[in-house]
């Protein structure tokens, strides 16, 4: 019921990823945390075939708790141990590298080379900003090779070859320089026009950057991934019902914008979403989640989404999203001027307006993303509960048994994606995006207002 992050999405796509976030907190502390968060933490799921005969049986009663059998709970513990460890490594290497671009004056030689070529301004951004994003993604790539391939094939969740892995790699790698480009270079004439304020100016930029980014992702990024298919093609009973529900949440969405998406060409994790706003609002359902759940479940997993959708959570991350950006900017400006006085550095940058201090603000501004984690981590939290009641509400009476077939499906997810069944208290602070699988489950089985007479609280049908 979710988004990885690697595919594109994901509660950090709601924060404005592809803009400014795809560049200065991807490059920098979200490097880390996608790493970690593109699997186990975030709401999708990834199946291997085979462990679907476990506790989601469809014919079995529904769980009531999260329950693994002892050799999944012990492959699903060793997995999100590794995940935990590899965001705080990969976070603890990507200050690493700054510090060398910074103190090995790599990034100096790279402004000189870019100065050699051009007095413009805009010239001097287009040399130095992809030989520093190269450089950075190259020395990262080992890391990025274990946590985004190595480790997902060990497990059974890539379907991916090398190649076509290095192939999204390499994707990514031009969206960030093009878009990096674009950024610095509107982030260094800002500096340049208004040392003191540029902060502020700079954080005012983001707000239509990412804005327009939020709209357009679905429209011209996701397509570069994947594939769309009306749903209705292959399964038209689904999408009658699919149809029914979003009537039900007060959405009318064509049937040619409910579509299916190809993801098994490259992952085996569970997913749809919707999102859009006017003609591009649409519903996708992933592959991938057809062929483990049954329309129920499906339904489910869907319901969740629409939730999402419904009650603003794009744009409540955003404004989240934004007001954190200011804060971090306003200190993370502080803090650069103190790092930028120092004599030693001042022998060789000239000042923040030279593009050579770029790897001291991404160093900063991992900092200050990596401090604010367990705060976003929190609200994503809170908002993830929201979507699970909603998706409870809004299947009731598209679905016999929401109850039991939301319990099922987070069963399925949790046994696809190898979701940690007990995760120790300081990553679930730290790092959990969703509440943790168990009580999601408890919270499943347990909300039934329609069987007490209570009213609705999130679905208010018309
Ligand atoms: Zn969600």
């Amino acid at each position: 019921m979710g988004d990885p992050i690697k595919a594109g999405r994901d509660c950090l796509i709601m924060w404005g990823c592809f803009t400014l976030g795809l560049v200065l907190f991807v490059m920098g502390g979200g490097r880390g945390a996608r790493a970690f968060t593109g699997k186990a933490i975030s709401e999708q799921a990834a199946p291997a075939q085979s462990s679907l005969q476990g506790v989601a049986n469809q014919n079995s009663p529904p769980p009531d708790r999260y329950t693994l059998a002892p050799e999944q709970r012990a492959r699903a513990v060793a997995y999100s141990h590794i995940r935990y460890i590899l965001y705080f490594l990969g976070t603890a290497f990507a200050l690493g590298v700054y510090f060398l671009l910074w103190r090995a004056k790599v990034a100096i030689a790279f402004r000189n080379w870019a100065r050699g070529a051009s007095s413009r301004h805009f010239v001097q951004c287009l040399i130095f900003v992809p030989l520093f994003f190269v450089s950075v993604s190259l020395i990262e790539f080992p890391l990025e090779y274990y946590s985004g391939f190595a480790l997902e094939k060990r497990f059974g969740f890539s379907n991916q070859t090398f190649l076509g892995w290095l192939a999204d790699w390499g994707k990514a790698l031009g969206i960030t320089v093009v878009s990096g480009v674009l950024v610095v270079w509107i982030l260094y004439s800002v500096i340049r026009r208004s040392p003191r304020r540029w902060w502020l100016y700079f954080w005012l930029v983001t707000v239509p950057l990412t804005l327009g980014m939020i709209l357009v992702e679905p429209l011209v990024i996701d397509p570069l991934f994947y594939k769309y298919t009306p749903l209705e093609q292959t399964h038209p009973a689904l999408t009658a019902r699919i149809e029914l529900m979003l009537h039900r949440a007060g959405l009318s969405i064509p049937e040619s914008r409910i579509l299916e998406m190809d993801a098994s060409t490259k992952t085996n994790a569970v997913n749809a979403y919707v999102n859009g706003i006017g003609s591009s609002k649409r519903v996708v359902v992933w592959d991938t989640t057809l062929r483990v759940m049954n329309e129920d479940e499906t339904l489910l997993v869907l319901g969740h989404e629409t939730g999402h959708y419904v009650l603003g959570h794009v744009l409540k991350g955003f404004v989240e999203f934004e007001a954190g950006a200011f804060f971090a900017f306003w200190i993370g400006f502080y803090v650069v001027e103190r790092i930028l006085k120092r004599p030693d550095s001042a022998e060789n940058l000239e000042g923040v307006g030279d593009l050579a201090s770029l790897p001291v603000l991404l160093l900063v501004l991992t900092v200050l993303t990596f401090a604010s984690t367990p705060v976003y981590c929190a609200l994503s939290r809170q908002v993830e509960q929201q979507a699970d009641q909603f998706g409870l509400e809004v299947a009731y009476g598209v679905v016999p048994d929401p109850n039991a077939a939301e319990a099922r499906s987070l069963q399925i997810l949790g046994e696809q994606d190898l979701e940690d069944p007990d995760p120790p208290a300081f990553f679930k602070f730290w790092l959990y995006t969703h509440p943790p699988l168990d009580e999601r489950i408890r919270f499943a089985t347990s909300y039934k207002p329609w069987a007490e007479g209570k009213p609705m609280e999130l679905v208010r049908p018309k």
